[in-house]
């Protein structure tokens, strides 16, 4: 890292942060954007390539319904307006990863435009406004050789792989968000949760961050407090984590807000983000007025989706993940608190299920939130990949409430069900965990434990009732805790009494 950074709050005190996303969404679709080619990227190189995605003279594009279809979803998602009428644009640049010498994108005739979306940070709504969403193709990958660190200088060739031109993008820009403060980086981070979660919901992503299916391209500048006029901005590329957008807009801050405080100017830059140092490092220079002589795609017919098919597009959605989180807050009782514990350990729809399969939500959230993400974090494991289904804990549960088992033997059972000795009811038989509630097996571990602490039985004979803890506690000890405390209790008040 060779950047001097002036401290977070430092720059807070004297400049505000202004941030805009560009977010690509890989569509899972089974085919090309423009052809017929799969879109199944992990093939061997160029073998999912055709004359239209390679470009050759004479093919001719046709647009994929599918693809055009999840667009107006996710527009509607995300409270756009839908186009009544637009066009693909070509984007003309020079550059090997798109044999065609332009890429088929939108320009000033996006399909989704105008839309919003909210996101929370400490239980704060932050408004995110969206400026547009709209269609494009993805490019070949290259792949650099002989270079130190797969970087294109000092490499000796570089290599391309095709399968990935022509995969269907969707691509979301927002407006320049002001009024985040501090947040800035936070409620990024927060709108690309959101967005992950949309796909995911919408069907129409596989929004795995780290393959590359979501990825942000993250702009920040700085204004003077009490300036209205935008800062210059940089343009932080292809971050591929939550954790790295929030990371690589608070260094960008950090680091123009250095630049600022000694008086120079803040250069218009595309950066990359160091994953491995947390810092980012200058790309290209770069001008608003790049000149990518856009004109409208000549070979594609214009996109006019009818009112009547955007509106049952519209019917058609799913419950987006703010309203499912505000549903299921107020029907479970569960804080803002809570429930953001449980989406952070992306345990909403496990818990869903739980509860579904007959489980109070406070016992669903405890068992899941605590013993089983201990046990998913240990083995490095998604927590749906834990062991246990979510059938499996509100059965668990339900011998927890019937007396059959303390948490503690829960525990046991759990331990059980993971390694995979069946239900929690067939772990309880197979290890023999049950609690003994049985008067003939307790009575006689009473009898001893009375025998054994004369003055004890002495004490509470006389009415001293309290003694009676050290009894029970010996006579759990004895059945190794799977006595039925309450009636241990019971029984050694009858005896001495
Ligand atoms: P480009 O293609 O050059 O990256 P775009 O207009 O597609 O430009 O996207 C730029 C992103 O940066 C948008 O989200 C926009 O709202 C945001 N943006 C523009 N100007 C500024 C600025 N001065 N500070 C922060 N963000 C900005
Ligand atoms: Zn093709
Ligand atoms: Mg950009």
């Amino acid at each position: 890292m060779t950047d001097e950074l002036l401290p977070y709050d430092e720059v807070m005190a004297d400049y505000e942060p202004v941030i805009g996303l560009e977010v690509h969404v890989e569509l899972s679709t089974a085919t090309k954007m423009f052809c017929g080619c799969s879109t199944d990227t992990e093939k061997e190189p160029n073998t999912n390539v055709c004359p239209v995605c390679l470009g050759l003279p004479g093919s001719m594009p046709a647009i994929n319904g599918h693809a055009v279809e999840s667009a107006i979803r996710i527009g509607l998602a995300l409270n756009c307006k839908i186009a009544e009428w637009c066009r693909m644009a070509r984007k003309n640049y020079f550059y090997p990863d798109m044999t065609k010498n332009y890429q088929t994108s939108q320009y000033d005739e996006p399909i989704c435009y105008d839309g919003w979306l909210d996101v929370e940070v400490d239980g704060k709504t932050y408004r995110v406004d969206i400026e547009r969403a709209h269609m494009e193709e993805d490019a070949g990958k290259s792949l650099h050789v002989g270079g130190s660190d797969g970087r294109i200088s000092g490499a000796s060739y570089s290599l391309m792989d095709y399968n990935r031109a022509g995969v269907p993008l969707i691509e979301i820009v927002t407006k320049p968000i002001r009024g985040l403060g501090d947040k800035a980086p936070q409620v990024a981070r927060a709108y690309m949760a959101q967005l992950r979660d949309i796909m995911i919901a919408l069907g129409v992503s596989e929004a795995r961050m780290e393959r590359g299916n979501l990825r942000c391209d993250a702009n920040v500048s700085l204004m003077p407090r009490g300036s209205t006029t935008l800062g210059t901005r940089t343009e932080t590329k292809n971050v591929n984590s939550l954790r790295s957008v929030e990371g690589a807009l608070t260094y960008e801050i950090q680091r123009q807000g250095f630049v600022l405080a000694e008086g120079r100017k803040v250069r218009q830059q595309t950066r990359m983000w160091q994953e491995s140092g947390e810092y980012t490092i200058a790309g290209r220079d770069k001008s608003d007025a790049e000149d990518y002589r856009y004109f409208p795609e000549p070979d594609l017919v214009p996109i006019a989706p009818s009112r009547e098919w955007v509106e049952e597009l519209r019917a058609g959605l799913p419950e987006l993940p703010a309203a499912k989180k505000a549903r299921l807050a107020s029907q479970w009782q569960f804080s803002e608190r809570e429930m953001t514990a449980v989406i952070n350990a992306g345990a909403l729809d496990l818990l869903e299920e739980t509860v579904n399969a007959g489980c109070q939500p406070a016992a669903a959230r405890k068992w899941w939130l605590t013993e089983l993400s201990r046990r998913a974090n240990e083995a490095g494991v998604e927590l749906s990949e834990v062991g246990m289904s979510a059938s499996q804990v509100a059965q668990l549960q339900k011998l927890v409430d019937d007396g059959t088992l303390t948490d503690k033997l829960a525990r046991q059972v759990i331990d059980g069900v993971i390694a995979g000795e069946g239900d929690p009811q067939q772990v309880v038989d197979g290890r023999g965990l049950a609690v003994v509630s049985d008067d003939a097996a307790l009575g006689a571990a009473v009898d001893d434990v009375i025998a054994a602490n004369p003055q004890i039985a002495e004490k509470i004979r006389g009415g001293k009732i309290q003694a009676a803890g050290a009894l029970i506690g010996q006579v759990m000890k004895a059945m190794k805790g799977q006595a039925d405390a309450k009636r241990v209790r019971e029984l050694i008040l009858e005896k001495l009494s």
